[in-house]
């Protein structure tokens, strides 16, 4: 293949990046610079030049990012490109623990704990405390990102309630250590664990991957940063992407100082900058950085305009009420449909998820097709869930949630009672769950034993076939050999039975994919997003999940001080936080941007006059066009 023949298309600067292999590399540009799109020409370029694909590792910030760039790699490399490790940070950690959870006293077998699964368990030790499990949530994520045990955080507290929640972070590890699960945040804290704990294991995973490639760093926690300075161990060859004006996830962690001083971390760091944007018009470039100059904690940087198209005026619209908006928003579609514009090219975006719902009414109302990006993700799905809780208690038979769910659908007549009879039984005796029920003396009574006896019966039956069986002939038997469809068809039939049908039917044509129910399952509680549909919809997403999008034509909702930015934000920092926000949002339009200003809003209940939107004032006047 001819290696320069990869650079076309490719400006100085972006070339220059790409042909750094070796060393520490960080690329700063601001959005749509091609940062992406140098991270996937540079893996291109390095596999044609002869490095082995298997030791590149790419991270990315959401499994469908990750997919496109292996599909984009192999487009131009082909089948060995497969062999690239692609993938988030949460979905590499997994990778590595499955193989040597061991060494953490964890089975190998272990699985990732869905939110609501966890919640449950919080909401119990929250109890327990009395304390919000939310605040529990949220306290024990903030120490892992920090990564602190219980034990190094109970060394820095001194009221009783600090203590108190430090015993619930305990508390709870202890709870998914029992049931041989770990949450998100676990996955990350335990890989760093085991590279610092098991040097001859970080050895191991260095001469694996070779070639470490992170997008969107400004993004990173210190865990996060952690963890790839241990990937990048010492063959050093890091080469990192991104952009300090759209850190956007400070308020889960994320710390973009640690991008900009990148060079403590790695002391030969090469910096590249990228300051041409090609995605979008003149005018949106320019909206973009009339907006984010009014930030103080930043860089400054030089950004000019690649397409040299001046485009459209963007328009802004003042409306009464978020109900007019909606209705506004329908008119603008169908007249930018008809400009030829693919509803799959436009989306709407918005500071929070609940603001979605008066544009989709508007939109069903009219029969145009919408999508929610990151609505009810797949495999969240209840009827989705409940099949896979079989399975997930074949792989890993201490997984109590799995048991919880899988034993009341269908309904056996095990009560919340004889669950917590045997959940005691099997902490108590450190045993699995089939183990425990079989036991004489765990004291159920002689109709659930009975009931539990038959759905052990199921779950051996399924056991063995699943020797046999590939993923999705096992989900046709979950269906069939459990009692499971038949419940299902009675329990929904007066809700979305029909929807509900064609995903069972989409999860056995999912399952194909999958060599074993194991990989299944691990992409099922990692795939946290809907899956790609190729129909031309109209794209409904939160601002933080357009990071990395690109569209044709972008409208923007509820541009009113309280929503954006959010009452939340009080100090200057989240304040610049909100505005980043406010940039990355502008920043996904190609072409047109729509944003839209309803003097009214409803605020618990009520209607309430709100004021226009501190970040369009910023806006210079003569970009837009006011209706
Ligand atoms: P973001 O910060 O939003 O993630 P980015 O820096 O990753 O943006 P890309 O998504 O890689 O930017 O690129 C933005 C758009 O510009 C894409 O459509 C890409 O194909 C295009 N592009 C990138 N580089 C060039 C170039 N040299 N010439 C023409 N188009 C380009
Ligand atoms: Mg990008």
């Amino acid at each position: 293949m001819n290696t320069e023949k990869l650079l076309e298309g490719l400006n100085d600067g972006q070339r220059e990046a790409v042909k750094h292999i070796k060393g520490p590399a960080l690329t700063t540009a601001t959005a749509g610079a091609g940062k992406t799109r140098v991270v996937i020409t540079r893996t291109q370029y390095m596999i044609a030049n002869g490095v082995d694909p298997s030791t590149i590792l790419l991270t990315t910030f959401t499994n469908k990012a990750a997919n496109e760039i292996k599909e984009r790699v192999i487009d131009k490399i082909g089948e060995k490109g497969k062999l690239l490790t692609v993938g988030t940070y949460h979905s590499i950690c997994y990778k590595i623990l499955r193989q040597y959870a061991t060494k953490l006293d964890f089975n190998k077998h272990f699985t990732i704990i869905d939110e609501s699964d966890s919640d449950k368990i919080l909401k119990e030790i929250g109890k327990k405390y009395s304390i919000d499990p939310d605040t529990l949530k949220q306290a024990i994520s903030e120490y892992k990102t920090q990564y602190k045990t219980p034990q190094q955080a109970m060394q820095e507290v001194d009221t009783e309630k600090q203590k108190d929640i430090i015993n619930g972070y305990q508390e709870y590890q202890d709870e998914l250590k029992r049931q041989m699960v770990m949450d998100f945040d676990d996955l990350l804290f335990n890989c760093v664990k085991l590279f610092e704990l098991f040097p001859d294991v970080l050895a191991e995973i260095n001469s694996r991957w070779q070639y470490i490639s992170c997008d969107e760093v400004q993004d990173s926690s210190h865990l996060d940063s952690r963890l790839t300075y241990y990937l990048s161990g010492p063959n050093n060859n890091i080469f990192m992407v991104g952009d300090d004006y759209q850190a956007i996830y400070g308020f889960r962690g994320s710390d973009m100082s640690i991008m900009l001083n990148l060079k403590a971390t790695y002391p030969n760091l090469k910096i590249y900058n990228l300051g041409i944007n090609y995605r979008s018009t003149d005018t949106i470039v320019n909206i973009g950085k009339s907006i984010i100059k009014n930030n103080t904690q930043q860089m400054d940087k030089e950004v000019s305009c690649g397409r040299g198209v001046e485009g459209m005026k963007a328009v802004f619209t003042t409306v009464k009420s978020q109900q007019d908006q909606a209705k506004k928003i329908v008119a603008y579609i169908k007249t930018m449909k008809k400009k030829g514009v693919p509803y799959k090219e436009m989306a709407v975006l918005y500071r929070n998820n609940f603001l979605s719902r008066n544009i989709e009414k508007a939109l069903m109302e009219n029969q145009i097709k919408y999508k929610i990006y990151g609505g009810i993700p797949f495999f969240n799905r209840a009827e989705i869930q409940d099949v896979l809780s079989y399975l997930k208690l074949l792989v890993n038979p201490y997984d109590f949630q799995a048991f919880k769910r899988s034993v009341a659908c269908p309904k056996r007549g095990i009560g919340e009672k004889a669950l917590d009879t045997i959940e005691n039984y099997c902490r108590d005796n450190n045993l699995n769950i089939r183990t425990a029920i079989a036991k004489d003396d765990i004291g159920l009574k002689p109709k659930a034993k009975k009931a539990l006896k038959e759905y052990v019966e199921v779950i051996e039956h399924l056991e063995n076939l699943s020797m046999q069986l590939e993923p999705h002939e096992m989900i046709q038997q979950v269906l069939l050999c459990t009692g499971y469809y038949a419940w299902f068809q009675e329990q929904y039939k007066n809700d979305n039975l029909q929807e509900r049908e064609e995903n069972l039917t989409e999860l056995v044509s999912v399952a194909k994919e999958y060599i074993n129910i194991d990989e299944l399952i691990t992409q099922a509680s990692l795939y946290k997003e809907e899956l790609e549909e190729e129909e031309d919809a109209v794209q409904l997403l939160t601002m933080h999940k357009s990071k990395g999008l690109e569209f044709k034509c972008v409208f923007i909702i509820d541009l009113a001080e309280g929503c954006m930015p959010s009452f939340r934000a009080t100090s200057v920092q989240d304040i610049e936080e909100e505005r980043r926000l406010m940039f990355v949002a502008v920043t996904r339009a190609k072409d047109y941007l729509f944003m839209m200003y309803p003097q009214n809003q409803q605020i618990g209940g009520q209607n309430k006059y709100v004021q226009i939107s501190r970040f369009i004032k910023e806006i210079d006047s003569d970009l837009l066009t006011r209706f």
